[in-house]
């Protein structure tokens, strides 16, 4: 309970700064078109962190009507909602969120009450502990839910949600459009580094890469990977991230068991990220330390 409250004070911490960061320089928010009827916002300019405005958005416009996949960070609503419009102006008449983080969930409250919210059922229930999800704003948690699969829609406006197991959180749905051969993987494919994983929300680095195996043997036919932070993807690369997910917990339970320290860990995972093309280290320890939290509260469990 305490490391919860540490960690969301670190988040409020983190999002104050942030939001004076936002109002002392022009919001800007890129976007790509991947097809007549679907773009990406992205995350940020690549980089520029300035421009950081939560997680890569899907815009899916049927004739409905505008479906989001993720609505970044709240502190960034109006240029959010601006460069929504600025594709389609149909109103939005569905959200999906990939799993519960603030900075993919900060603007379900823009469209107002109509909106149909989907989420994974664990997504749903992480919402609910979000002081940006209670009182009045209860009204935007999702009342659609899934548990393993879901398909909505038909035909061109198909969409496919998945879940897979636990991973950056244990609620994180790959949402898949069929007949654009496109998938938003949210964050449990978010960048090329170190996996953020997301122990009080469920996330779990032992998990992580049997969950990611599963979606790579069961999603095929895709073209185009949306990862949570990252420029647009191939399927291999999440083929790779799987491989070093793997790799990264083995390193780090081969360290744990020979009794060496979380720095030692992370100095071996380190020198093993760099066989991956590309890749980043930055993020390598926490998730090694994550990983030994994990282990060492498994173990407790067991004694
Ligand atoms: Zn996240």
């Amino acid at each position: 309970m305490k490391r919860r409250l540490a960690l969301g004070a670190i988040v409020l911490t983190g999002g104050v700064a942030m939001t004076v960061a936002a109002q002392q320089r022009a919001q800007v928010i890129d976007s790509v078109k991947v097809a007549d009827n679907y773009y990406v916002l992205t995350s940020s300019t690549p980089g520029n962190n300035d421009t950081f405005s939560g997680g890569n958005v899907g815009v899916f416009v049927t004739n409905a009507g505008v479906v989001l996949v993720d609505t970044k960070l709240a502190a960034w609503g109006d240029t959010f909602l601006n460069r929504v419009r600025s594709i389609s102006n149909k109103p939005v008449t569905m959200i999906i969120n990939t799993h519960t983080h603030a900075d993919h969930t900060g603007n379900n409250d823009k469209f107002g009450t109509n909106v149909e919210f989907v989420v994974h059922q664990n997504t749903k229930a992480n919402m609910a502990k979000m002081d940006a999800f209670k009182g009045d704003k209860a009204a935007f948690l999702p009342k659609r839910t899934f548990s393993d699969r879901l398909t909505l829609g038909r035909g061109a406006e198909q969409i496919d949600l998945y879940y897979f197991g636990r991973g950056h959180t244990d609620g994180d749905a790959f949402v898949v459009f069929p007949s654009l051969r496109v998938m938003q993987t949210g964050d449990l494919f978010a960048w090329k580094d170190g996996p953020r994983i997301d122990r009080p929300n469920g996330g779990s680095g032992v998990q992580y890469p049997q969950t990611l195996a599963k979606a790579v043997a069961a999603l095929k036919n895709i073209d185009t990977v949306v990862p949570g932070h990252s420029p647009l993807m191939k399927m291999a690369d999440v083929q790779e991230y799987q491989r070093y997910t793997a790799e990264l917990l083995k390193t780090a339970q081969d360290a744990k068991a020979a009794g060496r320290s979380v720095d030692d860990a992370a100095s071996a995972a380190i020198a093993m990220t760099q066989k991956y093309r590309g890749y980043a280290s930055e993020r390598v320890k926490a998730s090694v330390q994550d990983i030994y939290d994990e282990l060492n509260a498994v173990a407790t469990a067991n004694r």
